[in-house]
């Protein structure tokens, strides 16, 4: 639980206290699309989302799924030589759309390596979870000790929907929540924070209905313009501002003070490779962000759910 020493209750920790040990993300590509890009919903995505559908890339570069894990097992042996050492985790675009056929053949190609890789993570948009893919996931505890799936909510405005183009709905991510829940999984809500025309107290509103929908995880994400993006072009023409390492600190901190504590925070800040980013410049180092959360909850001698969310629980 958080303390004062560490008033976050942050994914490593957790992992250590559960496996005695870090698990090492490996990401996975299988080159799949989402609604937002193949006309079902729109073209060309959400305005901050690149080519590769907030992924890695590997399928573009045509690198088959045994040679990105074995990559990625590569980097997470250095960690754990013996024994579990990764997390798989199916990140690029909406790994259930357009059909459950190349996650189901992805993964029947990937449970033999459950040993190394205790947990199995996928991402996909709430509207793209249907009883058929929870029932595909769920399936999967047979061979993985946790399967966790994860839904981007990104704002709770529907306004702010419109604006960045993403075509989807809170009534949406409560609906995948309570579906992923029925069939045991572990939810992870995808939070972004600086959207174009978001409140200031949008990421509050988003923990909030996080908590409300009761999931296990969440991940902070600051808007970052990333090269090949709607938001480039915004950003060339002075149209979007974006958050300084000061603000988001007391954003994620504000927010953090209502996310029960029994939630565990994946990710306190995103980052992005060098080649891709474009803004905002001037931003130290992810670790460095890191602490400077930890410290500002220090600093007010606050904890991770400190405050009560004044949504009430739903289901
Ligand atoms: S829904 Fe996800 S994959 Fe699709 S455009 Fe938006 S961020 Fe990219």
């Amino acid at each position: 639980m958080p303390s004062a020493e560490h008033p976050v209750r942050t994914l490593g920790r957790d992992l250590m206290a559960r496996y005695g040990r870090r698990l090492r993300r490996v990401m996975l590509d299988l080159g799949l699309t989402c609604p937002n890009r193949d006309g079902a919903k729109g073209y060309g995505g959400c305005i901050y989302c690149d080519v590769s559908g907030s992924g890695t890339g590997a399928a573009r570069q045509r690198q088959s799924l045994e040679q990105q894990w074995q990559q990625g097992l590569a980097r997470a042996r250095k960690v754990n030589p013996q024994g579990p050492a990764a997390i798989l985790y199916f990140q690029s675009y909406s790994n259930t759309y357009p059909d459950l056929e190349p996650l189901q053949q992805a993964l029947a190609q990937m449970r033999r390596w459950a040993d190394c890789a205790p947990i199995l993570a996928v991402g996909t948009r709430p509207d793209c979870f249907s009883p058929e893919a929870a029932q595909l996931l769920a399936e999967q505890r047979e061979s993985f000790a946790e399967v966790w799936v994860e839904f981007g909510l990104e704002t709770t405005d529907a306004e702010v929907q419109r604006r960045i183009a993403r075509h989807d709905s809170l009534e949406s991510f409560h609906r995948a929540c309570v579906l992923a829940g029925e069939f045991g999984l572990k939810r992870i809500c995808h939070t972004m924070a600086g959207l174009p025309g978001e409140r200031p107290d949008g990421l509050l509103r988003q923990v909030e209905e996080a908590a409300r929908a009761g999931v296990e995880g969440i991940k902070f994400h600051q808007l970052m313009v990333l090269r090949r993006t709607q938001l480039a072009k915004m950003w060339v023409n002075n149209e979007v501002e974006l958050l300084s390492p000061d603000v988001y600190v007391r954003m994620v901190a504000d927010a953090l003070e209502l996310l029960p504590a029994s939630v565990v925070v994946h990710r306190l800040v995103a980052e992005a490779p060098p080649e891709e980013y474009l803004a905002p410049s001037g931003w130290p180092p992810r670790a460095k962000v890191h602490s400077m959360i930890e410290h500002e909850m220090q600093r007010r001698g606050s904890l991770q759910g400190i405050k009560k969310p004044q949504a009430e629980a739903c289901g």
